[in-house]
């Protein structure tokens, strides 16, 4: 089912915490609303949850107005699953019983519930634990039963709000992948929320970029690492290095004492340029968007090494990441900044982290 929020207020004591969001979710996707701390992420899936209202615009699911001036649809009849950080299951019940809870309430007849019980934890890949105590499960497997529990009705979206926050990394890529593999297989609409760019980049159809409540980039991740369309996002996205300059009569940018050409012409009164620390190359021939660098700084990240680098002509530090299994570089050295993965950036974007 697709969903649509257009126009998405929400204040709480006078601070605008939402501000006139519009967005689409496509049927079947699995959109991450991505965001710095108190970006308003919660805040927008408790909306489409119908745990919270929105104090103007509308949201739509499908054909249907779930909230809107008038209208309202409670959250148990608008189709969800919904799965939290804190797992939230009942610890006196077992498995069997904490997926059981929503279906009876429903009126489901037993040997129906049953059934849908025992499809949910094979989905899961937990088949058999029915009779296990909550407190018998690892913490992936919990994280498991909160996800059959939201499936457990059929529903027709998924919301997932930072699920995997609560677990240590190897087992938040692990979850974050069957998370990803379950949601492709049964081509459920998922809206999850994260604010890990790590985790959005991985598993996402699109990104929604979230900043101070409003939505300030969409789109597939390859597009949006590539060419983010604000500095903030650029940065919130991944490393960059973020170039000012003044763009020439022939489409270059002119930084420090270099033109460089970027991946399209340029003009304007200033320019701001992005390039992806992995983009920029060691070279020994001189030429169009090449600098010399005296190497300032070397970390080893394991699979990676990050260099951090004088660029000259430009007279600023710039940071390159290479695979650590290329020789190790010292000294002074020339760099390149291919033209196709400087990306221009709009001149007036707004002033991002400094991370
Ligand atoms: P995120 O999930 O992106 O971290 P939230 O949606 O939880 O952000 O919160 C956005 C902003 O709204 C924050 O400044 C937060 O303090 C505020 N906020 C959220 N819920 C409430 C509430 N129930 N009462 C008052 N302020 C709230
Ligand atoms: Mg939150």
């Amino acid at each position: 089912m697709n969903i649509r929020i257009e126009g998405v207020t929400k204040s709480y004591g006078g601070q605008r915490v939402l501000d006139a969001l519009s967005l689409a979710v496509h049927e079947g996707e699995l959109l991450t609303l991505l965001g710095a701390s108190g970006s308003g992420k919660t805040t927008l899936l408790r909306i489409l949850a119908g745990l919270e209202r929105a104090e103007a615009g509308r949201v739509v699911f499908g054909d249907t107005v779930v909230q809107d001036d008038t209208a309202f649809v409670s959250p148990q009849r608008r189709g969800l699953g919904m799965v939290f950080q804190s797992y939230a299951l009942w610890p006196h019940l077992d498995v069997a019983g904490n997926l059981a809870l929503a279906l009876r309430e429903q009126g489901m007849p037993k040997p129906q519930i049953t059934e849908r019980v025992d499809e949910a934890l094979v989905t899961v890949g937990l088949a058999g634990m029915q009779r296990r105590a909550i407190h018998q499960l690892s913490g992936g497997q919990q994280q498991r039963v909160a996800l059959a529990r939201a499936l457990v009705a059929r529903p027709r979206v998924l919301l997932c709000d930072e699920p995997l926050s609560n677990l240590d990394a190897g087992l938040r890529e692990q979850m974050r992948d069957e998370i990803r593999a379950l949601q492709q297989r049964l081509r459920i609409t998922t809206v999850f929320v994260t604010h890990d760019q790590t985790e959005a980049l991985a598993m996402s159809d699109r990104i929604a970029l979230l900043h101070h409540g409003r939505l300030v980039e969409l789109g597939a991740p390859e597009q949006v690492y590539a060419q983010p369309s604000s500095e903030y996002a650029g940065r919130f996205l991944g490393k960059a290095n973020v170039l000012t300059g003044v763009p020439e009569a022939d489409g270059r940018v002119r930084v420090g004492a270099l033109a460089l050409r970027a991946a399209t012409a340029v003009t304007g009164a200033r320019a701001v340029l992005m390039i992806r620390p992995e983009a920029l190359l060691w070279t020994d021939a001189a030429g169009q968007n090449t600098v010399a660098a005296d190497i300032t700084q070397l970390h080893m990240l394991g699979a990676l090494r990050e260099y951090t680098v004088h660029a000259r002509e430009l007279g600023v530090a710039l940071v390159l990441l290479e695979s650590s299994d290329q020789p190790v570089r010292a000294g002074q050295q020339r760099l390149a900044l291919p033209s196709t993965a400087l990306c221009p950036l709009p001149a007036e974007t707004i002033a991002g982290p400094s991370a």
